[in-house]
């Protein structure tokens, strides 16, 4: 369970430049939904997420996370977990291990890691890929991994950072469907940056257009694109 509330976000990268890369960024996002942050390159999507997941300082505003103000919480303390573009696989371990490490690290107790690491792979279809290393693994697969790791740590917030974009379009279109999937199966509240209107159409249960750093649009996919 989750809710955001993002107040008059401000990211400034260097002082000594004029301005911002995120400018006056407000939004609410109820429990549940699928936000989908879409615009063209270096509009501050994934500068926004980053905020979010704490991996970059709010210069200014206020973020709360089901009402706890989070600008100064350690990013492992929030209960976010976020699926990279690169899918950061340890390249020396099994695929059981790579969805185990974030309950490992946290001394999840083994049966429970084991019945995670278990639900997840049956989820995602990775049961037979289980003691495979991910060099023997598709791109597609490998993302699979990625998202696995992170739903097996049941956080309360799920952030993605253009996760489809090194696939092949036709992996694309199949990753996208399983992605709208499983959020329709934990209802984990998610924010998921792309610069593909088709992915933005498809997932959202509601669009967030930036450009140059400021919100353009806010909107169902009906209202945004007039997409059923
Ligand atoms: P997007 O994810 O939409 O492509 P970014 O959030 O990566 O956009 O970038 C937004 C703006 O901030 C861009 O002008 C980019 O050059 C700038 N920017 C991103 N990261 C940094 C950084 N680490 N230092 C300075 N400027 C940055
Ligand atoms: P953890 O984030 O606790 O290390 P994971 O195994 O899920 O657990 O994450 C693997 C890698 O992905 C980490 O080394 C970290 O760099 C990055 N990562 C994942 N989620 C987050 C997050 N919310 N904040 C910062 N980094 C993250």
């Amino acid at each position: 369970m989750a809710e955001l509330l993002l107040k008059n976000i401000n990211k400034q990268y260097d002082k000594s430049i004029k301005g911002n890369a995120v400018t006056d960024f407000n939004l609410h996002v109820e429990d549940g939904e699928f936000i989908v942050l879409v615009g063209p390159s270096g509009c501050g999507k994934s500068t926004m997420l980053r905020m979010i997941a704490g991996l970059e300082e709010i210069t200014d505003g206020e973020f709360f996370l089901d009402d706890k103000l989070m600008n100064d919480v350690p990013p492992a303390n929030r209960g976010i977990s976020m699926v990279f573009q690169n899918y950061a696989l340890y390249p020396h371990m099994t695929v059981y291990d790579n969805i185990a490490f974030g309950l490992k690290i946290r001394k999840t107790n083994k049966k429970e890691i084991d019945r995670r690491v278990r639900e997840a792979a049956e989820i995602l279809g990775l049961q037979d890929l289980l003691k495979r290393k991910p060099s023997a693994l598709s791109g597609g697969q490998k993302q699979r991994v990625a998202l696995g790791r992170a739903i097996v740590r049941e956080a309360k917030l799920f952030l993605m950072d253009e996760p489809l974009s090194n696939l092949d379009a036709k992996l694309r279109f199949q990753m996208r469907a399983e992605i709208a999937k499983l959020h329709q199966r934990l209802k984990t509240t998610s924010i998921y940056v792309t610069h593909d209107q088709t992915e933005a159409m498809t997932m959202a249960t509601r669009i967030v257009i930036m450009k140059d750093g400021v919100i353009q649009q806010v909107g169902t996919p009906k209202t945004v694109y007039d997409y059923p």
